[in-house]
């Protein structure tokens, strides 16, 4: 491993960002699919990678809507599209519903809300009524997260009066799966069920139903419908414990910063958690938990030097990691331990952490210099 390729020429810390992979996941996640669509969530910056250079690689890539949780990630979302020359036939959705005096911002930056109960829809059609245009919205029914979208009463009300949606264009509709990495959870089917009798009630929508996210992309191709919406697998984040095909997007190194050689017993650490009981050798690299890598990994992480797992030695600190390299004896001061990649990556580090891929992904610390490879940064 070079510098060159790398990126890795200066600074602590770097952070390897491949974007060919990221395009690759989501085209296998569409291909995959009955339907050959999908949109693409990038809410949270791009699961903390930078939603710019991801969303310019996913549009390049065929992508056609996009979808952030916050108005204002929405608003950069387009600010990234429009920046890479793509209009406004490039959808952008926001998952988090529409607030009082959002709807012009909305149009002002060509997004389009997802309507998640009736006075956001009463309030997208006044707007509409106001300004004369059919503006496009999703609509979203709660099937089983009891979080967002239309309780089942209040799609009954909106199936029975439809003329409250005649002044939008309804361009899709969704809902969102509570257990979709859970292949034998029973709620799968349920809200499968609920939602296929939403899409009966409701008026079709222009633009397709969707119901599964990442893992739910999985179950087959019941729940696929019109177009998938996947998030965390077009970054690496396997879908559930059995199926892994998603290729690794994340490369965290860290140079040793300091090598300690233990020459009889002594703790390392906070709370002095591990004891080297004979003569070992601790290599200290610069990231810790203020760089999101969790704290609960003390004890039970492993990272990769020259080819060689090595574990965690002690807690995790603020700024600072402690690693047993004592089987590496060709490791140096300045050499890249590297934290996340192909053998050790997110999904496992969250394993040891007692979390999720997601948490892993989206704590990436703002420290770390991100280098992009391999597609439109
Ligand atoms: C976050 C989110 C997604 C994407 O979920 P992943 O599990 O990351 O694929 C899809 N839909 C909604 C409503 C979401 O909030």
């Amino acid at each position: 491993m070079t510098d060159r390729e790398t990126g890795f020429s200066r600074g602590p810390t770097s952070l390897e960002i491949d974007l060919g992979a990221v395009a690759a996941n989501w085209r296998l996640l569409r291909d995959r699919t009955t339907c050959k669509r999908a949109a693409a969530v990038v809410k949270a910056d791009g699961y903390g990678l930078g939603a710019g250079p991801v969303v310019k690689t996913l549009a390049a890539a065929g992508c056609t809507l996009f979808f952030a949780a916050h108005l204002e990630e929405s608003i950069r979302v387009r600010a990234a599209l429009r920046a890479a020359g793509h209009g406004d036939d490039i959808e952008v959705g926001v998952l988090n519903g529409l607030l009082p005096g959002d709807a012009p911002v909305m149009r002002e930056h060509g997004l389009f809300p997802v309507l998640n109960d009736i006075g956001q829809i009463d309030a997208w059609g006044g707007f509409c009524a106001d300004h004369g245009v059919p503006l496009p919205a999703a609509i979203q029914t709660d099937t089983g997260m009891c979080r967002l979208g239309l309780p089942w009463q209040e799609v009954r009300v909106v199936s029975e009066d439809p003329a409250r949606l005649s002044g939008m264009e309804m361009r899709y509709l969704m809902s969102h799966m509570a257990c979709g990495d859970d292949p034998g959870h029973p709620l799968n089917r349920q809200q499968l069920e609920s939602f296929r009798e939403h899409v009966g009630l409701l008026p079709k929508p222009t633009g397709g139903a969707m119901l599964a996210a990442s893992s739910a992309s999985f179950l087959g191709p019941d729940w696929h419908f019109d177009l998938i919406r996947p998030g965390a697998a077009i970054y690496g984040v396997q879908p559930n414990a059995d199926e892994r095909p998603m290729r690794p997007v994340v490369r965290l190194l860290a140079r040793i910063i300091q090598m300690r050689d233990i020459d009889k017993p002594q703790t390392v650490g906070y709370g002095a958690s591990f004891t080297a009981e004979g003569p070992r050798r601790i290599a200290t690299v610069a990231v810790g938990y203020a760089d999101g890598y969790l704290r609960s990994a003390s004890g039970t992480a492993k990272a990769f030097l020259h080819g060689k797992q090595i574990a965690l030695a002690g807690r995790v600190s603020m700024d600072l990691l402690t690693f047993d390299v004592t089987d590496v004896p060709e490791a140096q001061l300045g050499d890249p331990i590297e934290l996340l990649g192909a053998e050790y990556g997110v999904n496992e580090l969250a394993d040891d952490a007692g979390t999720i891929g997601y948490e892993v992904l989206t704590s990436l610390g703002s420290r770390y210099r991100r280098n992009y490879h391999g597609g439109a940064s």
